[in-house]
């Protein structure tokens, strides 16, 4: 039977420590709780690492998050040789913050290219230090420095990023909202979470689950590393933290 985690993340993407409760330790050895604060591995951003400390003070190594059996059910995965807990535990959840931090600045970039080239999106990875976009697109007028140019007007304008759920009508309604290509949101849960950048959203707009900063200014710089093609139609832009290089 699948579990229900409650993702407070997806509420608070600052929270960097909590408490929870240990709810089942699955055949593999991931630990199930009834809240978390580690993102799972989900739509181009990598789930989180951290520790659990037990009431004695000692540590369990986290390597890696994922969701299990639903998407609701979040599996974190123990690095090896770790001691395990018990079901019915109650374990401090720590973060690797540093880590998610730029995953969050990253992922925001990501919006923030989609928005500079308003194409159809056809992949997606974010990572800390360089992730990328692919969209498709027939031509290949955009050059690095102008994309990394509009990009980086958007982070100095420090837009606000705020998250806002709608209706699977709203979204019906508003088909322009989802830009990927090939990947549709989950319907039929009534709620679809959108990701909006500027006051009202009115920079950007669109279906997403991940962890993000607060406002555009805290991305920082960044830049476009590479323009690559990738097929007939497809693009992929690699975005970089830190100033362009001068060649
Ligand atoms: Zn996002």
């Amino acid at each position: 039977m699948a579990h229900r985690t409650e993702a407070l993340f997806r509420d608070d993407a600052y929270l960097k420590t909590a408490d929870a409760t240990v709810v089942a330790i699955n055949e593999r050895g991931g630990i199930i709780l009834d809240r978390t604060i580690f993102y799972a591995t989900s739509g181009g951003q990598p789930g989180d690492t951290g520790h659990l400390e037990r009431t004695d003070g000692s540590r369990i190594a986290i390597a890696a998050t994922i969701t299990g059996e639903t998407k609701d059910e979040i599996i974190h995965v123990p690095a090896p040789e770790q001691a395990m807990p018990v079901v019915g535990e109650t374990v401090k959840l720590i973060i690797d913050w540093e880590r998610r931090h730029l995953l969050m600045r990253m992922h925001a970039a990501c919006h923030l290219l989609t928005v500079v080239c308003p194409f159809p999106i056809t992949g997606a990875s974010v990572s800390e230090d360089d992730s990328r976009v692919d969209f498709d697109i027939p031509d290949a007028s955009f050059t690095r420095e102008e994309v990394t140019a509009g990009m980086m007007d958007l982070v100095r304008a420090d837009h606000p990023i705020f998250t806002r759920l709608i209706s699977d009508e709203e979204l019906a309604a508003n088909p322009g909202l989802v830009k990927s290509k090939n990947v549709r949101p989950p319907v039929g849960t009534g709620k679809i979470r959108l990701v909006c950048i500027g006051e009202n959203g009115a920079v950007d707009s669109q279906p997403c689950g991940g962890t993000h900063v607060k406002s555009t200014g805290e991305i920082g710089e960044i830049h476009i590393g590479k323009i690559e093609k990738k097929g007939r139609e497809n693009r992929r832009f690699r975005i970089r933290f830190g100033p362009m290089p001068a060649n």
